[in-house]
This record gives structure tokens, C-alpha cells and sequence, in this order.
């Protein structure tokens, strides 16, 4: 994709902090990280979110994140580590091209990675789980 920042960086045509390579993904360093080590697993193939993903690059991808974050886990030694990815605008999405972003977490540390979450009524859930699933 000629106007896309992480094709270039995948192509090394825009330096990165590059943490991880092979055949399929890169994984770099964030320039705006929440958090110390906060890493980006990108694949090298362009795509735009995980919808534009079949479920087998989708499994080759999520076999990188394991061990990127396995990697981050056995080198920093964060106390924990959320695994965070968007999908379009409405969901923060800022780059078009898929990414899983791994951010280390330390106790007491400042990141804030929440959302209120009000008590939701049985029969809403119901009525949801069948529009789900029917
Ligand atoms: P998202 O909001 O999920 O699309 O996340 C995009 C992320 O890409 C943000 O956290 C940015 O800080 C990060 N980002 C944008 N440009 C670069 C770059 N050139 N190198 C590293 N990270 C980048
Ligand atoms: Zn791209």
C-alpha cells in the first residue's frame, strides 16, 4: 500500500525500533509508548483490520504476538501485560493497517486502559446472545 506508514516501515523504507523479525511480521518499539516496552506486532503484508484478515494470517499473526510478548515478558519483567488491538475509527484506530499492540504493565504504574462497565440486565444479555447467535 503506497501511502501506508507501516508498509514503509515494514519495507524499511521508515526507520523503527525493530524488536522482532521474520517471514510474516515485524514487531517495533511505539514512538508514543503507554508504557515502557509498549511493542507493536505488525504483519508485513498490508491489511486493513482483522476483518480484512483470513483466520489463517489472523493464527499466523497471534503466533508472533505470543511470542513477542513472551520476549517482552522474559526481558522486562513487567509485572503484567495487556494485549490491545483496534478495529476502525469508532475503536480508536489511528494506523489502517493491522496491529497488536503488547503493553507491559507494572504495578502502580499510571496506564490507564479502562472503560466503565455498568451491570448489564439478564434479559438484555439474552436477547443479545440470540442476535448473536441465531
Ligand atoms: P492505533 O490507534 O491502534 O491505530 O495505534 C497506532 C499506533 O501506532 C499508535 O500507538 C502510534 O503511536 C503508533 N505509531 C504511529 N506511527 C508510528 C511509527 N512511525 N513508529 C512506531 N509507532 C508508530
Ligand atoms: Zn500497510
Amino acid at each position: 500500500m503506497a501511502d501506508c506508514i507501516f508498509c514503509k516501515i515494514a519495507a524499511g523504507e521508515i526507520p523503527s525500533h525493530k524488536v522482532y523479525e521474520d517471514e510474516t511480521c515485524i514487531a517495533i518499539l511505539d514512538v508514543c509508548p503507554v508504557a515502557k516496552g509498549h511493542t507493536l506486532i505488525i504483519p508485513k503484508k498490508h491489511a486493513e483490520n482483522l476483518f480484512a484478515l483470513s483466520e489463517e494470517e489472523a493464527s499466523e499473526i497471534m503466533k508472533r504476538v505470543h511470542h513477542v510478548a513472551g520476549q517482552l515478558k522474559e526481558r522486562l519483567h513487567p509485572d503484567g501485560l495487556n494485549l490491545v488491538q483496534n478495529n476502525g475509527e469508532a475503536a480508536g484506530q489511528t494506523v489502517m493497517h493491522f496491529h497488536m499492540h503488547a503493553i507491559p504493565r507494572f504495578a502502580n504504574d499510571d496506564v490507564k486502559i479502562n472503560w466503565h462497565m455498568p451491570q448489564a440486565d439478564q434479559e438484555v444479555l439474552s436477547a443479545l446472545c440470540k442476535e448473536i447467535t441465531a
